[in-house]
């Protein structure tokens, strides 16, 4: 069985402000030197070039990014500005984007960066400063000829995201938030959905996938923003309720959904926080998560059994994922 390939670079650690979004790659791949997942082979990616990021934005905005000037767009993001910035942003979009090719090609890959969906043309957001998200549905759509389906399940709405493909034909959103940080009037393409309630979580989600298959053409890729800020525990974004349980469930559900359908998948990080009860290494297990079942999906038989009478083999895992809701409606 091939190895999925898993993009990691230091340049993604290269900013001097030291944060969970410009140093968790960093500690997810120290986590994997010494605790490998099987079938991950973690690799460079290319740079983007500054003619690709154009693809979702401006040329005034990039060279804020190389100058530091003005220094209050420099730091939109909320993240200092220095030199390294931009190379930084590069490799870190340059990541998804091999991912996205990756996925192509093998059916499954990912990337340890985050920091992408608020960042909008002109400016960065939210610790987002460019968006690789954007970027890579707008370069691989044209690759593909394909839909692109950007699956946005970080705790907080993808606003910047949305203003950057709602324009496009071929690029649609499924963007299930907790926080309405960035929130945003959903244009056509794009589906946006707020729980409040833990117990509602995995549901919304589960209707969201339904809906997409239903409603929405054939996708030639799935880009997934497997943000782990949703964690009851999780400071900036976690809605009380969620636990390792249910982001286990969420992550089985989003790669096996996929996987069912013959859609390649490409993931992201996305937002994950360190603080209070968020210890460094419970929010790395977090990110592991993805991994694992990133990996279990990426051959061999589901983890979860499917029902052979069915017609799309998926209903168990909906029973699977409605039980536990009752479940937890009961306790
Ligand atoms: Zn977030």
């Amino acid at each position: 069985m091939a190895a999925s390939a898993l993009y990691y670079s230091d340049k993604f650690v290269l900013a001097k402000d030291s944060f969970d979004t410009t140093r968790k790659a960093g500690w997810i791949a120290d986590s994997l030197a010494s605790h490998p997942i099987s079938n991950i082979r973690v690799l460079p990616p290319r740079a983007l070039t500054e003619a690709q990021a154009l693809r979702a934005h401006s040329p005034a905005y990039l060279a804020t990014l190389r100058t530091g000037e003005p220094r209050e767009t420099a730091t939109a993001s909320q993240l200092d500005w220095d030199a390294g910035v931009l190379t930084m942003a590069l490799h870190v979009c340059g990541g998804m984007m091999d991912a996205g090719i990756a996925a192509l090609k093998d059916g499954v890959a990912g990337t340890l960066a985050s920091g992408f969906h608020h960042a909008k043309r002109d400016r960065g957001a939210g610790f987002c400063t460019l968006n690789g998200l954007a970027i890579a549905a707008h370069a691989l759509a044209e690759q593909t000829g394909g839909h692109i389906l950007i699956l946005d399940l970080d705790a907080h709405c993808g606003g910047g995201t949305h203003s950057l493909i709602q324009a496009h034909p071929r690029l649609w959103q499924l963007d299930v938030s907790v926080s309405a940080f960035d929130d945003y009037q959903p244009g056509a393409r794009c589906l946006k959905e707020f729980v409040s309630d833990a117990r509602q979580y995995l549901r919304t989600v589960w209707r969201g996938l339904q809906m997409v298959e239903a409603e929405w053409p054939e996708f030639a890729l799935c880009l997934y923003n497997a943000g782990m800020d949703v964690h009851g525990d999780c400071k900036i974004g976690g809605l009380g309720g969620i636990d390792e349980l249910l982001i286990t469930l969420r992550e089985e559900m989003a790669f096996q959904w996929c996987k069912e359908r013959g859609i390649p998948v490409a993931y992201a990080m996305a937002g994950g926080y360190t603080g209070g009860r968020m210890t460094r290494k419970r929010l790395v297990d977090l990110h592991r998560l993805t991994l694992s079942a990133a990996t279990s999906k990426s051959d061999g038989p589901p983890v979860i059994a499917v029902n052979p009478e069915s017609k799309t083999g998926w209903s168990s895992t909906a029973e699977l994922t409605g039980s536990f809701a009752e479940a937890k409606e009961c306790s």
